[in-house]
């Protein structure tokens, strides 16, 4: 007999039907018990008679029952639920697997349960519906991106997790190199020069939905460790085409997704960097009328930053962005010169929500000279720059096309259009805030023979 969903169940009134599930919850009635079964695609109504077996049943049991659907008289009809109309009658049960009892409560919101027993365990915790719909909005949302950008001839291209450094202002993951040892990989902060180095491979239109590493402190919109975007970059754009696409992509996924949200503005306003910090003293303002409404969305772009910023604790200029931003044109004169630093400006641009910085990207570089320059006045030493990038240097040698590109990141973006209060809400299987993996308690030691394969010694305080 074919496995008969949840859901269905309402289409085979008088017939009989094979479903599996779990258990979601069972109330006694002397002869009779109701038990609630659920899969993933909904919950229903099972009614045992006089079953011996059915006793021992509790929560979250995994069981298999043969039964008929049967319509429930008018006044035993259960409207919150869209199986409300009908129970099985079982027949025959079979159990797949038992349960403990779970440690919290799986069908609340779970915002009571404490947050380390639930990453704990995760596996648990996601079998709550809010969860479960947020990873099931996730995916559909994600499809929908690939959908929209394979339509515009953009083309998804995988790039390697074990590289070497790509600065975007973070702190790097290091992995050691068994075959040389002494040597390391480093895990991407971003597929930045890749998906330059596509540009000079003559893909034009690059995206991938992309795992990025950044070794900083977490903060409640930021996930420690590694997160997800949606990296982009096409060949021979305008600054303004790059936004406009953003902005279709955006407001395609609210129209599909989000009927019930409201856009502040139906164009995407572009605000300079120097009007923000003048108006709202921050470059991500929250530009929404009435800040109680949940369903208000406020996107905006913030462009022409600063290409450079005074980093005081290394007593160096740092890039805003990361080091490959294009400066303006008018810029480049004094760049090349070293002159007002401070005052020159970028081709870069942040994608804004309600208050977050939910992207930002920039038209780069493609000139040598300008790219030694800005590496120069970071600090950097000549032999460091060809060590470091001279890779990208020489590619460009080959008839590099003008590009550039953005970099949304998705977890944010869901965590705000969810109104969820932390990032962890819309990842699966998040680090907690010091930084420790869910379920399997990662970093953990490793054995001997692993660092002598490595010739790594750890000196333990
Ligand atoms: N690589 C940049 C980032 O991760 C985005 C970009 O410039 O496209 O922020």
């Amino acid at each position: 007999m074919q496995r008969t969903l949840i859901s269905q169940a309402p289409q085979k009134i008088g017939q009989e039907v094979l479903l599996k599930g779990w258990v979601n919850a069972r109330r006694d009635h002397g002869k009779i018990t109701f038990i609630d079964l659920r899969d993933r695609t909904g919950i229903a109504q099972t009614v045992f008679v006089n079953s011996e077996k059915v006793k021992d049943i509790r929560r979250e049991w995994v069981l298999e029952v043969v039964g008929a659907v049967k319509k429930r008289p008018e006044d035993m009809i259960n409207p919150d639920i869209p199986t409300g109309k009908v129970e099985i009658e079982v027949k025959t049960l079979n159990i797949l697997a038992v349960a403990e009892d779970t440690p919290f409560e799986i069908d609340s919101l779970g915002m009571e349960v404490n947050e380390e027993l639930r990453l704990k365990y995760r596996y648990l915790d996601l079998r709550r519906p809010r969860l479960t719909r947020n990873l099931r909005m996730r995916h559909k949302i994600i499809k929908f991106i690939r959908d929209f950008l394979d339509k515009n001839d953009f083309v998804e291209i995988e790039t390697p997790i074990l590289t070497k450094a790509t600065p975007e202002g973070a702190r790097d993951f290091i992995v050691p190199s068994r075959l040389r040892p002494g040597n390391f990989y480093a895990l991407p902060q971003s597929p930045q020069q890749y998906k330059q180095l596509l540009m000079v491979a003559g893909f034009e239109k690059y995206y991938q939905i992309a795992r990025c590493f950044r070794d900083e402190d977490p903060r409640a919109d930021r996930a420690y460790g590694e997160f997800t975007q949606l990296d982009i970059e096409l060949s021979f754009p305008t600054r303004e085409e790059i936004l406009l696409l953003t902005e279709e992509l955006y407001k395609s996924i609210i129209k599909k997704f989000f009927p019930e949200k409201k856009l502040t503005f139906d164009k995407f306003p572009h605000l300079s960097y120097d009007e923000v910090m003048k108006k709202y003293k921050t470059d991500k303002p929250d530009l929404r009328k009435d800040k109680n409404n949940p369903n208000e969305l406020a996107f905006c772009f913030v462009v022409d930053f600063p290409l450079f910023e005074w980093k005081e604790s290394e007593n160096r200029w740092d890039s805003m962005h990361h080091p490959f931003t294009a400066p303006k044109e008018g810029a480049v004169p004094n760049l090349l010169a070293g002159k007002d630093i401070e005052s020159l400006k970028a081709l870069q641009y942040d994608f804004v929500l309600n208050g977050y910085e939910i992207g930002g990207g920039s038209i780069r570089i493609t000139d040598p000279e300008i790219q030694t320059k800005i590496f120069e006045i970071m600090g950097h030493k000549k032999r460091d720059i060809e060590a470091k990038f001279g890779h990208l240097l020489e590619a460009f040698k080959y008839g590099v096309p003008p590009h550039g590109g953005i970099a949304p990141g998705i977890d944010r973006f869901l965590m705000i259009v969810f109104n969820e209060p932390s990032l962890r809400e819309v990842i699966a299987f998040p680090t907690n805030s010091s930084g420790r993996t869910a379920v399997m308690d990662a970093p953990s030691d490793v054995d001997n023979q692993q660092l002598k394969e490595l010739k790594l010694s750890v000196t333990k305080k």
